[in-house]
């Protein structure tokens, strides 16, 4: 089944404590494509600037991403600018300058209409529901967005929501968006909105998917080392959608393996900079670690012994 996404195309530059980089390559559809490549076909529907470099296309296409709905316009491609402190959990934007992005209308291409599931990763509402207008008849449709959206177009992310299966946001947006501090009466008060799976990204604290009114939780991996968490949310959604669609099943325990796949692919992620760990990896890397995060939540039976 292939996976429709749109999202942002970005050049990002970032500070962690750890170092900073300017003007890397990004964007919550690059990160998202990039992730669920390793699992099914990619459509992909964004703008980029004229100072977008080739190369970065030619990645894409590498790993079999139809970039026929990748539009390349008059102008600049869409900056982001943030850092991290210590908590790396939570960014904090700098700025943000739209460019292109500021008049895009996404026009999608005829064989994109059919796609089955589809992917509304961090964008203007609006745009998602442009997308979301031309598909014709998807079976399972997700959705990210992020504080800057809900601030902004409350009304226009509502409208996203009530036609969604599947809301993924991290857990201080779910904070946001649903008015409460708890997060599970929080998903529950997302899924109020629409969508009957609310998944909840929690950095370091791994996942939480609430599908329909069951809760798994999936860890995120123990590294020495966290270089970078900036795309991790999208990395994480382009391992959860690329193998639900890959799948095209969409049962409980898809789902449970899907939220694992999705902190397998954000641990890889967080490694380094930018899109760098995300190029070259292979499905038996992805398995391996997949196996890891088994013997990580795995625990023996209770049995109490006679006293
Ligand atoms: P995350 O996966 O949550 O770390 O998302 C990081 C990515 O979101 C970065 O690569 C940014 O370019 C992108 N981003 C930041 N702000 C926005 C925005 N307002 N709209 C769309 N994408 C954004």
């Amino acid at each position: 089944m292939s996976l429709l996404v749109v999202g942002s195309i970005a050049f990002d530059s970032v500070e962690t404590p750890f170092g900073k980089v300017e003007e890397a390559i990004g964007g919550s559809a690059m990160f998202f494509s990039a992730s669920a490549s390793y699992f099914t076909d990619v459509k992909l529907v964004a703008v980029v600037g004229e100072d977008f470099p080739e190369a970065e296309i030619d990645f894409l296409q590498s790993r079999d991403v139809d970039c026929q709905g990748l539009h390349r316009k008059e102008g600049k491609t869409f900056r982001w600018e943030g850092k991290y402190g210590f908590d790396l959990n939570e960014a904090i934007t700098l700025d943000t300058q739209l460019n292109v992005f500021g008049d895009f209308h996404p026009e999608l291409p005829e064989d994109y209409r059919d796609a089955k599931s589809v992917f509304l990763a961090n964008i203007d509402p609006e745009l998602q529901l442009e997308v979301l207008e031309q598909v014709r008849d998807p079976d399972f449709v997700a959705a990210d967005t992020m504080n800057y959206w809900i601030d902004g177009k409350r009304d226009a992310l509502e409208a996203v929501l009530a036609r969604v299966d599947m809301a993924v946001i991290n857990e201080s947006e779910a904070r946001k968006l649903a008015d409460e501090s708890n997060m599970v009466q929080a998903a529950r008060a997302i899924q109020k909105l629409g969508p009957r799976h609310v998944v909840i990204k929690r950095g370091e604290y791994g996942a939480l998917c609430f599908a329909d009114d069951e809760i798994c939780f999936a860890p995120a991996y123990p590294l020495e080392s966290v270089f970078d968490p900036t795309g991790a949310g999208d990395t994480f959604a382009g391992g959860l959608l690329g193998y639900l669609s890959r799948q095209g099943q969409f049962r409980p325990r898809d789902l449970r393996q899907a939220t694992v796949l999705g902190c397998v692919m954000a641990s890889f992620c967080v490694e380094d900079f930018s899109l760098e760990s995300l190029r070259e990896l292979d499905f038996n890397i992805i398995e391996r670690r997949f196996e890891k995060f088994q013997r990580l939540v795995n625990f023996e039976p209770l049995e109490l012994l006679d006293e």
